[in-house]
């Protein structure tokens, strides 16, 4: 029994205590070896007009199956690939996989949106970032105004690196959006000042739409807001269909959720849009 008792001890000790480090640093050290062994892939999720219920882009998440652990999600590894500076060649693969994926699709009539993907704040500080975007279009011969890069409000924290590359890769042509808005500390009459086609109304206004007023009220400030300084506004996150009939009636234009989809792996994202193709409902 007291042996027993010993033995936990030593287990709560080590799962609690060294555990969360332990634990980061297998996934550093997972991580590093993640990109080689191909354990990445991505999962696309369609993003919707609300007007025409057509689909107008898509959005590439990235997945990670890892041998031993499973499958880690991204809330997971994503912050620490940012911290080790790992985000830099994985931001990297998902680009080119991302591009390339959507140039199949194209290639074979079943995609004419763009592809949205999520790029960290540490990419900015690769030098290479610009370069390496054109050099991708260029290879799979995607037009720039089918890639649309979805970023942080982070950026603002250094602003004027972050207004230098805006506005190089505007003039690539890419779309730019700002995802989770509303949870950082930009504001939109900050955003008019940077070549912002897109801003992404964060979750977490969207879930609260119908039980707090205030978080409606919110939502259809950013709404109008974004609208008078022509950004197009999208709805991350819709679930119900109440969320959507809020929505709608105040003239949010695109949305996105486990409503009309879950993110689907690259075949059944396949599926997706060739039943979309034959009419056949969603
Ligand atoms: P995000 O870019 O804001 O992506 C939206 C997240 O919400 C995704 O989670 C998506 O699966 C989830 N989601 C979409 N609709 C719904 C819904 O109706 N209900 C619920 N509960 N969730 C919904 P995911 O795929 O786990 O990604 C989480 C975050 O990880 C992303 O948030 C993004 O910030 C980051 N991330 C994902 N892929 C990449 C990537 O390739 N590069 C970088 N830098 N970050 C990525
Ligand atoms: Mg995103
Ligand atoms: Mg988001
Ligand atoms: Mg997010």
């Amino acid at each position: 029994q007291a042996k027993e008792r010993g033995k936990n001890n030593f287990q709560f000790y080590s799962s609690n205590l060294n555990g969360l480090s332990v634990r980061k640093m297998e996934l550093e050290i997972g991580l590093r070896k993640a990109l080689e062994n191909n354990q990445f892939t991505l999962h696309y999720q369609p993003q919707m007009s609300l007007v025409t219920g057509k689909l107008v882009g898509l959005e590439a998440l990235i997945r990670w199956q890892h041998p031993e652990h499973g499958f880690i999600a991204p809330s997971e590894f994503i912050p620490l690939a940012e911290e080790t500076g790992l985000i830099v060649p994985i931001g990297k693969w998902v680009l080119w996989e991302a591009c390339n994926q959507r140039k199949a699709w194209e290639s074979i009539g079943l995609c004419d949106v763009p592809i949205a993907v999520n790029v960290s704040v540490r990419q900015f500080e690769d030098d290479h970032l610009i370069e390496y975007i054109s050099t991708v279009l260029d290879e799979v011969g995607l037009e720039a105004t089918q890639l649309d890069l979805e970023i942080t409000e982070s950026i603002m924290q250094n602003f004027e690196n972050s207004t230098v590359i805006l506005n190089q890769l505007k003039e690539l042509g890419v779309l730019l959006s700002i995802d989770d808005f509303g949870t950082g500390y930009s504001s939109l009459s900050y955003l008019k000042y940077l070549p912002i086609d897109k801003i992404k109304i964060d979750k977490s206004f969207v879930d609260d739409i119908l039980y707090h007023s205030n978080q409606g009220v919110m939502v259809k400030t950013i709404i109008d807001m974004g609208m008078n300084l022509n950004f197009t506004v999208i709805a991350e996150g819709i679930e119900t269909v109440e969320q959507l009939s809020f929505l709608k009636e105040n003239a949010c234009k695109i949305g996105q959720g486990y409503l009309f989809s879950k993110p689907l792996p690259a075949c059944e994202m396949q599926n997706y849009l060739l039943n979309r193709k034959s009419g056949a409902p969603i």
